[in-house]
């Protein structure tokens, strides 16, 4: 997606050799137009799949989710990484190693809003080693749900998580791939499409 490349090159800056900062438009300050696009472009790839639920990750996760909901018409469910007194007991739950954060949380999802019926579609802004999505994944499989696959904003493809969750035999579709990057010079190369 050209846009999102542009904007990448344009606001996003490297730190070290893992992490891409895009507080800009995606993580920090949010851009609805720009969001609006990339909603309607998850949509159109997932158009006809049989989506019945979106289902993404607090918090980053939820501003694309929701745009891409709007435009295939199905609700949006985002898994809880806290504990509240706002989340029912009856949960799904998996253990995930967050990325940024490096430590491990518990995600959750409550037992009312997925169920065996439902297809879904995830769609996270980031993906670097998987842990995120394969935690998703193991909560929908144990609801007995279909996963139809991924939108990704962001791909690093140097990271495993692209091989590792393409390997299980789930359709990753990322609107960019990161195929190198460097904090020295401040290059961000991508892999070319498919
Ligand atoms: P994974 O679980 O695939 O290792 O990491 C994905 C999660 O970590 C995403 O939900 C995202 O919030 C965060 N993340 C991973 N890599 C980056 C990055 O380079 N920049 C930012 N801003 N977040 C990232």
């Amino acid at each position: 997606m050209d846009l999102l490349k542009e904007k990448i090159l344009c606001e996003g800056r490297v730190i070290g050799t893992e992490v891409l900062k895009v507080d800009s438009f995606l993580n920090h300050r949010i851009d609805p137009q720009f969001m609006q696009a990339i909603g309607k472009e998850f949509a159109r790839r997932f158009a006809g799949c049989g989506v019945t639920k979106i289902v993404t990750i607090e918090s980053s996760g939820i501003a694309p989710a929701v745009f891409a909901g709007l435009f295939l018409d199905v609700p949006v469910v985002c898994a809880k990484k806290t504990e509240s007194r706002n989340l029912d007991a009856d949960t799904y739950q998996a253990p995930v190693l967050s990325f940024t954060r490096g430590k491990e949380s518990i995600v959750r999802i409550n037992k009312r809003f997925i169920d065996s019926s439902d297809h879904i579609l995830f769609i996270d802004d980031f993906l670097a080693h998987g842990q995120a999505l394969q935690g998703l994944i193991s909560i929908v499989k144990e609801a007995g749900a279909t996963v139809v696959g991924a939108g990704i904003v962001i791909e690093k493809g140097f990271q495993a998580g692209g091989k590792a969750i393409r390997d299980l035999g789930v359709r990753v579709d990322s609107l960019a791939i990161i195929k190198s990057m460097s904090e020295k010079d401040g290059t961000i190369i991508f892999e070319e499409e498919v």
